[in-house]
């Protein structure tokens, strides 16, 4: 999986993804990374990537040209779906704007994602980005959530890492991202590591018990319990194949 990540920040990213799982994903080369700094692809001699909006609205909005330009240096090819300009949108790699106004990112969303070689993200700032950039170069719109952060970086680096550990061969570990939350529909039950004891709070018995389908058998109920408790609209998500009441 190849990711290009268009910003204004590429410095941010440093940290995140020089740690842990994401780092190991590249070193075992199933995860590269280019960041790519919008303000190289800027108007004019200032390098300009911003603007005041039209009709008088607060704030500024990312100019078309950078990002359209930034994408279409990366991908060697032509992009906008412009008037005069035929482009094969279905041989192109995911150009994915993150914005607050973009589908949410759930686990079905990242495994999705995942499919694929190549994704191009487009980190947005300020105000966010002029509308053509939605309506004739991206190809899917993608949020973290229903709150509005200050610019798309923090939000890749969410898609990213939630992408990365369902690569396979990611985690480093037989089971994989399958139990995580989510992936089979649950959240993942209470988990426990050593002391079995500790202030007078034991591991529950079967989990020390040594024997798998029990062990098997009560991680599925408390997955079960717990999404019950905390998540009931996921369980009215599931197929009928998976009918909670199975595991009562
Ligand atoms: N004015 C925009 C609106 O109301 O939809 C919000 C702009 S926000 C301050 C700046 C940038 O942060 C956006 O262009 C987007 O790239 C990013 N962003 C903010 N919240 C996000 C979210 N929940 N998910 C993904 N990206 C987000």
């Amino acid at each position: 999986m190849h990711i290009d990540i268009i910003t204004l920040f590429p410095h941010m990213f440093q940290g995140p993804f020089e740690e842990g799982i994401l780092r190991r994903a590249r070193e075992k080369g199933l995860l590269s990374i280019a960041l790519h700094d919008l303000r190289a692809f800027g108007v004019g001699k200032h390098r300009q990537v911003d603007d005041v909006p039209y009709g008088g609205a607060p704030g500024m909005l990312l100019r078309p040209e950078p990002i359209v330009a930034a994408v279409e240096s990366i991908l060697d090819r032509p992009v906008f779906r412009g008037a005069d300009t035929a482009v094969e949108v279905e041989t192109l790699p995911p150009i994915i704007l993150l914005t607050p106004q973009g589908r949410p990112l759930t686990q079905a969303v990242v495994k999705e994602l995942a499919r694929h070689d190549r994704l191009v993200l487009i980190c947005g700032r300020y105000e966010g980005v002029d509308e053509r950039v939605r309506e004739f170069l991206v190809t899917d719109e993608i949020s973290i959530g229903d709150y509005v952060l200050s610019g798309g970086e923090l939000a890749a680096m969410v898609l990213v890492d939630a992408v990365t550990r369902v690569l396979p061969g990611a985690l480093g570990y037989e089971r994989g991202a399958e139990e995580d939350s989510f992936a089979s529909g649950l959240l993942e039950g209470p988990q426990y590591t050593r002391p079995p004891e500790f202030r007078g709070r034991q591991v529950p018995d079967v989990l020390l018990s040594g024997h798998h389908e029990r062990i098997a058998a009560w991680r599925r109920d408390q997955a079960l319990k717990r999404t019950r408790e905390r998540r009931p609209d996921l369980l009215e998500k599931r197929t009928s194949s998976e009918d909670p009441s199975s595991g009562e």
